[in-house]
């Protein structure tokens, strides 16, 4: 399914909206337009003062525009000095939480990690002190006309602050979680310093837990006042939860590491004939007990791909004349492709980006199909090795 679109594209790098960040832009409008200031040290809103609607949710609307443009430029400064290390940028999705740059193969080097994870909380603190220090200047010149503008600005120099300090939690997925494991991994494994940072990550979770439930900072900066806030017990569940899934996806890839695609791969009830009916295809795979195949042509040249997936579409009846070649997912090249002498990870990381449940594996020279990885073999071979088992 879509859940995102593309928005625009920038320095080459697509730029994606997520359908959840509708909701945050309609509720920074809403919020921005109504709330009260009185009661608080900080003025945040339009709320408490004395403006024709039109002129409130118009600056409401910029506030919400200039909020996505500075979460734009904290991804984008991460995505700088990763592109800077050579890596490629395969998109920028904003979404309910946040932005996300989503990378091809992260630089495995701590020192370049570390770099690209600060340089967006360093974007969001400059941007922060940007707008704070033109909130200054509006308040020295006029403070009773400009009044509605400052507080605007000093609203969204706030919310990059608190960009930046969020974002330096030592929790995953926060920035400050990858900088703090990269610089544990300059003294230890990668594994180990992901087990050690998700670790710290659990810690900060469960005393945001207490804070929350007793007495929030955050709360007190705004108000001066100590108070619970239980959105602080949501984050920190938050929190865990991606903690427990960082370690369990390095865990997982540390296994795998030494393993080829050869190790994984399958030469046998590998391939059907793009020519055969969906109804022998399904005997096949009942024969075969598999749900994946490459398809191939006549003369044995790789044509696609078939899944029980795509015969599950086509109804009972109609599987007697339609063919393999009419559900097959057409051969993409390279992207769908491996040599036998890969480690087994890049085919896992490619199966996870891309949503793929099989990949061929050729021949370097002339390309010719060797056998199929499939992710169910994957996801077995895994299991073995989660067991222990390994070739003797
Ligand atoms: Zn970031």
């Amino acid at each position: 399914m879509q859940t995102s679109i593309q928005l625009c594209k920038f320095m080459g790098i697509p730029i994606r909206l997520h359908f959840t960040f509708l909701f945050i832009f309609f509720a920074i409008i809403f919020s921005f337009a109504n709330w009260d200031q009185t009661g608080t040290r900080i003025p945040l809103g339009l709320g408490g003062l004395e403006l024709s609607p039109v002129i409130r949710y118009s600056l409401s609307a910029i506030a919400a525009v200039l909020f996505f443009f500075t979460l734009l430029l904290h991804e984008m400064a991460h995505s700088f000095v990763a592109m800077r290390f050579g890596t490629k940028i395969h998109s920028i999705t904003l979404f309910f939480f946040g932005g996300l740059a989503m990378m091809e193969d992260i630089p495995k080097s701590p020192d370049k990690e570390w770099r690209i994870a600060i340089a967006g909380p360093l974007m969001s603190l400059a941007l922060g002190g940007l707008f704070f220090l033109i909130y200054l200047g509006l308040k020295a010149l006029d403070p009773t006309n400009y009044r509605s503008v400052a507080i605007l600005v000093l609203t969204i120099g706030l919310f990059n602050g608190a960009l930046a300090v969020f974002n330096l939690l030592p929790a995953f997925p926060m920035d400050g979680g990858r900088i703090l494991r990269a610089l544990l991994a300059k003294r230890m494994s990668f594994l180990k310093a992901t087990k050690r940072a998700a670790l710290i990550g659990k810690l900060f979770a469960f005393a945001l837990v207490i804070m929350g439930f007793s007495r929030d900072p955050f709360t007190f900066i705004l108000t001066g006042k100590w108070s619970s806030n239980l959105w602080l017990p949501l984050l920190a569940i938050f929190l865990f939860m991606a903690a427990t899934e960082e370690e369990r996806a390095t865990a997982t890839f540390a296994l795998l590491d030494g393993i080829k695609v050869e190790n994984v791969m399958r030469t046998e009830r590998a391939t059907v004939p793009e020519d055969i009916t969906l109804s022998e295809l399904v005997n096949a795979m009942l024969a075969d007990k598999t749900t994946e195949y490459a398809v191939v042509d006549a003369r044995g040249d790789l044509k696609g791909f078939v899944t029980l997936d795509a015969v599950k579409k086509i109804p009972n009846d109609q599987r007697y004349f339609l063919h393999v070649s009419d559900v097959m997912i057409p051969y993409d090249g390279p992207r769908d492709a491996l040599l036998s002498d890969a480690p087994a990870s890049e085919a896992l990381k490619r199966m996870l980006r891309d949503r793929k449940s099989i990949l061929a594996v050729i021949e370097e020279a002339g390309g010719g199909l060797i056998g199929i990885i499939t992710k169910k073999d994957l996801s077995i071979y895994i299991e073995m090795l989660r067991g222990g088992v390994r070739v003797q």
